[in-house]
């Protein structure tokens, strides 16, 4: 079976997720299914074997479990974005515009060498604002950002637009 059609069989659509009116897509029945999982994180990893990446940032928090998975496969480390206030060390952070008000993102200030290239995963790419801000933030604390890569990606959201000039890429898009 083709990746996308993997993905599109096994995401399920939440109606009215987190608030009303929002069709949330939920990861956990493709991540509860072994060889699944197992065929989407080869396929995220499989376009950047050569690229040289040196760490796999993942967001908070679905991008944890794709991304821990593809820093293994491609022998980088694993380095987290958070939310505000969750991580214990020195960090640097970026407030970036929601529909609704704003939010935060944070990395540990010494979390990479300057010069490290980095890919960053995440589960779905909406609005593309998590993805900027975090690749924004890793540019400040001197990362070089290869890609952006998603399982899923929200075509309606417009994503790509606010990644403008980014290499973007996604098993799936809806
Ligand atoms: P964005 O900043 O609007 O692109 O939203 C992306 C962030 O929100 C990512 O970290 C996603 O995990 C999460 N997200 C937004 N929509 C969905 C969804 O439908 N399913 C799962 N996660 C979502």
């Amino acid at each position: 079976e083709q990746t996308a059609e993997l993905v599109s069989r096994l995401l399920r659509d939440i109606p009215d997720f987190p608030e009303p009116g929002v069709l949330f897509k939920d990861i956990t029945p493709l991540v509860a299914d072994g060889p699944a999982l197992a065929q989407v994180c080869e396929a995220l990893a499989a376009p950047y074997r050569d690229a040289g990446i040196t760490t796999v940032v993942g967001l908070e928090a679905r991008g944890f479990i794709f991304g821990t998975a593809v820093a293994l496969a491609l022998g980088a480390g694993f380095v987290p974005v958070r939310k505000a206030g969750k991580l214990p060390g020195a960090t640097v952070s970026l407030d970036y515009a929601l529909e609704y008000g704003t939010a935060r993102v944070e990395v540990h200030e010494d979390c990479v060498t300057p010069g490290e290239r980095v890919l960053v995963v995440d589960d779905v790419l909406a609005t593309g604002g998590t993805a900027a801000a975090a690749a924004e933030l890793l540019e400040q604390v001197g990362a070089e950002v290869v890609a952006i890569e998603v399982v899923v990606e929200l075509a309606a959201l417009a994503g790509r637009s606010r990644l403008e000039g980014r290499e973007v890429g996604a098993l799936l898009t809806v």
